[in-house]
C-alpha cells in the first residue's frame, strides 16, 4: 500500500480548474520532486494532500484512509503529515522552542517535558540547539525555515509535504535549508517536495513529476524526466530554468 494515493483529483476555483484529474501515488520512504510553471497547480496539489483545499471531485488516500470522506478523522489524519511552506509561518510570539512545542501539546497532548525534548532534539537536527531561546524575528530566513522543519518534525509525521521552502530565502541561506532536507530523505523520510532547484530533485528525488495546466504531464526518476524529457513541454519548461 502506498503512503499516499491520489485518484482523478480535480480542484477549481471558481471557473478556473485549476487540477485537472491527477492520478499519483507515493511510496513509504519515497522523495518525489514536484516541478512545473507558476499556475500550473502544485500548491494545489500539495494543499490538496492535507486537505487545506477541498477538492470537488477525486480521493486522497493517507495510509489507506480516504481524507476526503466526511467521515474521515482529519485532525488525527492531518497530524501525520507535516508541511513546510515558502513563507516560514512562524509564531513571531513565541519562543523558537515554543514553536515547536505548542502542537505537540495542544495536539497530540504530550506533557510539556515530552514536548521539549522532542522539540530539542529535532532542533539539534537542523543544527539549531544553539537557538531554543531565541524568537523568530531573531534568526534569519534560513535559521527560520529549519525552525519551521523541526516543528514539523516534532510532530512525528509519516509524510513531510515541502512547498518551494527555499524560494524566499536569500541565495547564500538556501544551501543549509537543502542540506536539512536531504539529510531527511537519507533517513527514510517520506517527502512530496515542490521546488525549484533542478539541483537537489536530480540528486534527491527518487522520482520527479513535471506538472502543467492542472496535470502531470511527464514522471519518472530524475535522470529521465530532467535529463532526457519526453515530452516538449518538459523540455520547454527546462530550456528556461536550467
Ligand atoms: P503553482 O503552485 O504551480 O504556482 P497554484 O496551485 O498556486 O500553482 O495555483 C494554480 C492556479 O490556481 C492559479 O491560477 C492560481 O491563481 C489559482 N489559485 C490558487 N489558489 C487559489 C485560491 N485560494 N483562490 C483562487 N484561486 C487560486
Ligand atoms: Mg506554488
Amino acid at each position: 500500500m502506498a503512503l499516499v494515493e491520489i485518484h482523478d483529483l480535480h480542484k477549481s476555483f471558481g471557473s478556473n480548474h485549476v487540477l485537472r484529474g491527477i492520478d499519483f501515488a507515493v511510496e513509504e520512504g519515497e522523495v518525489v520532486c514536484v516541478i512545473g510553471p507558476s499556475g500550473s497547480g502544485k500548491s494545489t496539489l500539495l494543499r490538496c494532500v492535507n486537505l487545506l483545499e477541498v477538492p470537488e471531485k477525486g480521493k486522497v488516500l493517507v495510509s489507506g484512509e480516504d481524507i476526503t470522506d466526511p467521515d474521515c478523522h482529519l485532525d488525527a489524519a492531518r497530524a501525520r503529515i507535516g508541511m513546510v511552506f515558502q513563507q516560514f509561518n512562524l509564531f513571531p510570539h513565541l519562543s523558537v522552542l515554543a514553536n515547536c512545542t505548542v502542537a505537540q501539546t495542544t495536539v497530540l497532548r504530550r506533557n510539556a517535558s515530552a514536548a521539549g525534548e522532542i522539540a530539542r532534539a529535532n532542533l539539534d537536527r537542523v543544527g539549531l540547539n544553539d537557538k531554543v531561546n531565541a524568537y523568530p524575528m531573531q534568526l534569519s530566513g534560513g535559521q527560520q525555515q529549519r525552525v519551521a522543519i523541526a516543528r514539523a518534525l516534532s510532530m512525528d509525521p509519516a509524510l513531510m509535504l515541502f512547498d518551494e521552502p527555499t524560494s524566499a530565502l536569500d541565495p547564500e541561506l538556501v544551501g543549509d535549508v537543502l542540506t536539512v532536507m536531504r539529510k531527511l530523505a537519507l533517513d527514510g523520510m517520506t517527502m512530496l517536495v515542490v521546488t525549484h532547484e533542478m539541483a537537489f530533485a536530480r540528486e534527491v528525488a527518487d522520482r520527479v513529476v513535471f506538472m502543467d495546466g492542472g496535470v502531470i504531464v511527464e514522471q519518472g526518476p530524475p535522470a529521465e524526466v530532467i535529463g532526457n524529457p519526453q515530452q516538449e513541454r518538459t523540455r520547454t519548461f527546462l530550456r528556461r530554468v536550467l
